[in-house]
């Protein structure tokens, strides 16, 4: 993949993400696009052919986990991958100046933040960061209302959670509506195994087969 010949759709940018990721699942990464030639040729200007927006989690490293290379993922990240106007921002550049194809929110097995949250919810949360629950607090009402539901499972909840966040990020980023309307961007969300090293789509927005 030439910095001239990423991909240019929806379609081809998840079908080079699901690639990349078997290489990464079978033990067979080819770590392209690392060398001094590629860093050289994108110092002038960054062209990703993907956004993420994941957990802050130190084993979902975008590039190893997806196999792919220097400037090939425009990413965001923070705790339990949680919604904010900066990261809604980082996103809205990725789509209007960096024209990305592709938004994947990504989230994972036992994640830390959605443990946080239900132990909170519980009566149960140790911490003395009053960011910390703040952070939480973003995830609660998924928490609440997965429990209405009568789910309390850690992966329900966290699956419910990704959809929100997409939901979240449509309803309140108009630009990032438009494109998906515009067959321009799709929207994927997905849960990341972290034994296997597995994406499972949960959720796909725009025009992804
Ligand atoms: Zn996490």
């Amino acid at each position: 993949m030439a910095t001239t010949n990423r991909p240019q759709t929806p379609q081809a940018a998840w079908d080079a993400l699901v690639e990349g990721n078997k290489h990464f699942v079978s033990g067979s990464p080819a770590h392209p696009r690392q060398d001094i030639e590629r860093r050289e040729a994108l110092a002038a200007k960054q062209i990703p052919f993907a956004a993420l927006f994941g957990c802050s989690d130190s084993r979902l490293s975008a590039e190893i986990i997806f196999d792919v290379g220097l400037g090939d993922l425009f990413v965001v990240r923070n705790a339990g991958q949680v919604i904010a106007e900066t990261i809604i921002g980082s996103l809205e550049f990725s789509v209007e100046v960096l024209k990305v194809p592709l938004i994947l929110v990504l989230g994972h097995d036992e994640c830390g933040a959605i443990r946080a949250t239900i132990d909170a919810s519980e009566g149960a949360l140790k911490s003395e960061g009053k960011f910390i629950h703040d952070l939480v607090e973003r995830i609660r009402p998924t928490v609440d209302a997965a429990n209405a539901a009568g789910k309390f499972e850690i992966d329900e909840i966290t699956e419910l959670h990704v959809q929100d966040t997409i939901n979240e990020l449509l309803t309140r980023s108009s630009l990032i509506a438009s494109a998906v309307k515009a067959g321009k961007l799709a929207v994927v969300g997905a849960n990341y195994k972290l034994a296997l090293g597995e994406i499972h789509p949960i959720v796909i927005v725009g025009d992804i087969k």
